[in-house]
């Protein structure tokens, strides 16, 4: 089995935990789980989605959040400017999706 250095793309099917904070404030936060290791990460974004082009097509443009963690791509996010987060935000988010996503 060869590692590529290709991003493989990120199956729909997969269920991924994400929660939107701050929706109506000039600078949102958004908490979710890494795709690939499922640390809980926190980011601030500012701004609208934008429209750019995806394979020649209109598209939003999706923000690549990689996770401090293992390093991969975490999230794709169609916001505008991501604010990256610092590692006391992180142990945050870790606390976070922890409340948000296993509580029952
Ligand atoms: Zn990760």
């Amino acid at each position: 089995m060869t590692k590529s250095d290709e991003e493989e793309e990120l199956a729909p099917e997969r269920c991924q935990h994400i929660q939107f904070l701050d929706c109506d404030k000039p600078v949102g936060r958004v908490v979710f789980e890494c795709w690939h290791c499922q640390q809980g990460i926190i980011c601030e974004y500012t701004g609208e989605p934008v429209m750019g082009e995806y394979f020649g097509r209109p598209s939003l443009i999706q923000v690549k959040i990689q996770c401090p963690n293992c390093e991969q791509t975490a999230i794709r996010l169609t916001t505008g400017e991501v604010l990256k987060g610092n590692s006391d935000s992180f142990s945050l988010a870790a606390m976070m999706a922890h409340s948000l996503f296993k509580s029952d």
